[in-house]
C-alpha cells in the first residue's frame, strides 16, 4: 500500500500452451479496472518443457498469483510449495498465489465455479441430485469432488474410455472415505445416445470438447425422452448455447450453460489474489460482449 492509500501495482497472469484465446486476461483486468486497482493480468505461453524454469520466473520476478490452464494444470503441482485440500484431491491446480512468505500455494477453482454457476442458475438441490457426468477428464474430475463436497449422494460418470470413468470413480470413492461422505460414485458404459425416461439421473453435465467452435453440430451424446424436470448442463461456454443445450431446451429441459462456471472461476481466482470480492457483473459482461461480437 503506498503512503496516500492507493495500492501498489501487482502482476497477475495465466500460463497455458496454446495460451493466445483466453479470455481469462480481459475478464481480470476488466474487474481490477472496475475496482480501480492498479494491477496487469497477462497471458504467458509456457511450454510443457517449460513449466519448471517458468515456475522459477515466476518466483524470481515476483509475480504475484496466476492462473494454470491446459496442459499444465496437474504437471505443475511438483513445483510449487503448498496445494489446498480440495485442489490435492482433485489431482490438478488451475490458480497460485503467492503468500506473504513467498510460497506458491495451489488452489483448483473449476469445480466451486461450476457448483456456484449452477446452484445459482437452476436452483437445483444438489442433496436430491443425481448428475450423470459425461467425460472423465480434468474439468470432470473438478466438478465431481465438488457435486459431492455440495451433498450429491450419488454421480454416475459416462467416459469414452471406461478405464478413464474407473480410475475417476476410483479416485473419488477415496475422497468420500477421506471425507467420511454417504455419497456413492458409479460408471456407465459409454454410448452415443440415452433414453432419460426411466433412468435415475436428474442431471447431465456434458465435460468433454464435443460441441466446442468450431464444431458446433458435433452432440456428446443425444439424449432422447427428457422430462421437464431435468436439468442439462454443458461446461463450454463458446457457443454460448450448444447444440447438446438447445436439443435438450426444445425437449423442454431446464439448461445450464457454460459460461457461469468461466466467470466464478475467475472470480474466486481474483478472491484469493486479491482478497477482495471480484466484480462477478463486470466480468461476465465483458467475456458476452466478446463472445457475442464474434458470433
Ligand atoms: P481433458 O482433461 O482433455 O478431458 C476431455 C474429456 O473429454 C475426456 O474425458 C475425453 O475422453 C473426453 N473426450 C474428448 N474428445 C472426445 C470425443 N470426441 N468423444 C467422446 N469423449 C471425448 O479436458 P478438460 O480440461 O476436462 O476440458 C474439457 C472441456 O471443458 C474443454 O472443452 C474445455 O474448454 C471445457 N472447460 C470449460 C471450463 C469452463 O469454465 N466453462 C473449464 C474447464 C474446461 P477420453 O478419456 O476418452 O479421452
Amino acid at each position: 500500500m503506498k503512503a496516500d492509500g492507493r495500492e501498489n501495482p501487482r502482476l497477475f497472469g495465466v500460463i497455458g500452451h496454446p495460451i493466445g484465446h483466453s479470455l481469462s486476461p480481459m475478464m481480470q483486468n476488466a474487474a481490477f479496472n472496475a475496482l480501480g486497482l492498479p494491477h496487469h493480468y497477462h497471458a504467458f505461453d509456457v511450454l510443457p518443457e517449460h513449466l519448471e524454469t517458468a515456475i522459477q520466473s515466476m518466483r524470481v520476478l515476483g509475480i504475484n498469483g496466476f492462473n494454470v490452464t491446459i496442459p499444465h494444470k496437474e504437471k505443475i503441482m511438483p513445483f510449487i510449495d503448498k496445494v489446498d485440500e480440495e485442489a490435492a484431491s482433485i489431482g490438478a491446480v488451475n490458480t497460485i498465489i503467492r503468500t506473504n512468505e513467498g510460497k506458491l500455494k495451489g488452489y483448483n477453482t473449476d469445480g466451486a465455479g461450476y457448483v456456484q454457476s449452477l446452484v445459482d442458475e437452476t436452483g437445483v438441490q444438489l442433496v436430491e441430485s443425481h448428475p450423470l457426468l459425461i467425460g472423465a477428464g480434468g474439468a470432470a474430475k473438478s466438478i465431481a469432488v465438488y457435486l459431492l463436497k455440495s451433498g450429491c449422494p450419488h454421480i454416475t460418470i459416462a467416459n469414452r474410455t471406461l478405464s478413464k470413468a474407473k480410475q475417476l470413480a476410483e479416485q473419488l470413492d477415496r475422497y468420500i472415505e477421506k471425507k467420511d461422505l454417504l455419497s456413492h460414485v458409479h460408471v456407465l458404459e459409454w454410448s452415443d445416445s440415452l433414453s432419460v425416461k426411466d433412468q435415475p439421473y436428474t442431471l447431465f453435465i456434458n465435460t468433454t470438447p464435443k460441441g466446442m467452435w468450431p464444431h458446433t453440430d458435433v452432440l456428446p451424446v443425444t439424449l432422447y425422452n427428457i422430462e421437464s424436470d431435468i436439468i442439462v448442463s454443458d461446461i463450454v461456454y463458446n457457443p454460448l448455447k450448444t447444440t447438446f443445450l438447445e436439443q435438450a431446451e426444445a425437449q423442454g429441459s431446464i439448461i445450464h450453460q457454460g459460461l457461469g462456471m468461466f466467470i466464478y472461476q475467475g472470480a474466486f481466482a481474483f478472491d484469493y489474489f486479491v482478497q477482495k470480492k471480484a466484480p462477478i457483473d463486470v466480468m461476465r459482461q465483458v467475456v458476452l460482449n466478446h463472445l457475442q461480437r464474434d458470433v
